[in-house]
């Protein structure tokens, strides 16, 4: 995809992201885009970044790392972690300082301590949200609705994490509109300001349920090689 195709698709979207605002009676300036790079080279992030685009998704902490010094160049660029976090991994990310603007996916108490630990070695208040499995999917990581109260808990208590909002990603198969209205539910329960939900799909329905965030991948950068 050539760096003028991403900066169309972008466009796209962020009139996608407006028109459902618009839509919706809410004021698109509360509704941030993250752009979705996993899998896509640091080229296809610098097209984006080029065309206005300042934070970037990521799924895996060593990609992450590598795009992070592959584009040290571009001083105000920002990523967020969305993927699966193991404890052991956490260091790496939280060695990247001001770049790593969050962890969205923060779902055990244990991963909250070993990251309050890092960020706090690092000088840092990290800034996280909790994933939240509204699905009850088995083999989808997240803390189950129940358990988001004392997670909460155990996240505040840690004076070097910032607890921002939760984030989910709704079962692939379903009606997305119950799950998001549950995440802003179970975030207004504990008056978290920020919800991350919504994907290149079902954007407009989250926008509907109260986003703050969009997660956008494929429809700004195409379709990801399937893993070999
Ligand atoms: C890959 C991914 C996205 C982007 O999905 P698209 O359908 O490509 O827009 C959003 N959120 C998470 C957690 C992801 O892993």
């Amino acid at each position: 995809m050539s760096a003028g195709d991403v900066a169309a698709n972008l466009a796209a979207v962020r009139a996608r992201v407006d028109e459902a605002c618009r839509r919706a009676g809410r004021d698109p300036a509360e509704v941030t885009l993250l752009a979705v790079s996993k899998v896509h080279g640091p080229e296809a992030i610098r097209a984006a970044y080029e065309a206005g685009q300042r934070v970037f998704g990521e799924n895996y902490v060593q990609e992450l790392v590598e795009k992070a010094e592959a584009l040290a160049d571009l001083p105000d660029l920002r990523f967020r972690f969305i993927g699966h976090l193991q404890r052991n991994k956490a260091k790496y990310l939280t060695r990247l300082g001001a770049r790593l603007a969050a962890i969205d996916t923060v779902d055990s108490a244990r991963l909250a301590k070993e990251l309050a630990k890092r960020a706090a070695g690092e000088g840092l208040v990290l800034p996280v949200l909790l994933q939240v499995n509204v699905g009850r999917e088995a083999q989808k990581s997240g803390v189950l609705p129940e358990a988001v109260e004392e997670l909460v808990e155990a996240v505040r208590a840690h004076e070097s994490l910032a607890l921002r909002g939760l984030m989910t990603v709704p079962p692939a198969d379903e009606d997305p509109r119950p799950h998001f209205r549950r995440l802003r539910e179970l975030a207004e329960a504990h008056a978290l300001p920020e919800l991350s939900m919504g994907m290149s799909g079902d954007l407009e329905v989250a926008v509907e349920e109260g986003a703050t965030m969009v997660r956008v991948g494929t429809a700004i950068f195409g379709p990801r090689p399937s893993p070999a």
